[in-house]
């Protein structure tokens, strides 16, 4: 069971600094702050003296005394998850040799290289090389890399 740190002496109340917003696609993890928002976008904070913690964006708010950054990066990680979503939803282009996909927003291939080995790539937005043994593989390995990869908000 978490325990509220808001009332835990001790623990700092400000000087926060948000190093951005996570969608966990879930209401997953409880608040580190507050030990009760059970949160879907995680906000992540760091403290000079006081190390890192994961809070929902009530706590970021308060802690970071910054109403205005937190409500943007939530619109980002709402808008990346979006992509991911339409990404997801659309069919790979398939021929004997290849596969590929595309987006506005991501670029994914896999090309057999000889009978049983294939080499899967993600270029864009981040780059991901691997190697496997059939289409089907590589393709679940690329949609996997996507529904996976985190957005870095700096
Ligand atoms: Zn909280």
């Amino acid at each position: 069971m978490s325990t509220n740190l808001w009332n835990q002496p001790g623990v700092p109340h400000k000087g926060y600094h948000s190093l951005g917003v996570t969608d966990l696609e879930a209401a997953t993890h409880v608040c580190d702050m507050c030990g009760k928002e059970e949160i879907r976008y995680v906000h992540h904070l760091v403290h000079p003296e006081h190390g890192h913690k994961d809070v929902g964006c009530v706590c970021a708010e308060k802690l970071t005394n910054d109403y205005v950054t937190h409500k943007e990066q939530l619109k980002e990680a709402v808008a990346a998850t979006g992509k991911k979503e339409r990404w997801l939803s659309k069919t790979w282009k398939e021929t004997d040799d290849y596969v590929v996909k595309k987006t506005h927003t991501y670029s994914a291939k896999a090309v057999k290289i000889a009978p049983g080995h294939w080499q899967g790539q993600i270029l864009q937005p981040f780059e991901y090389n691997f190697k496997t043994a059939n289409r089907y593989a590589a393709m679940s390995m690329l949609d996997q890399a996507v529904r996976n990869y985190k957005i870095n908000i700096t």
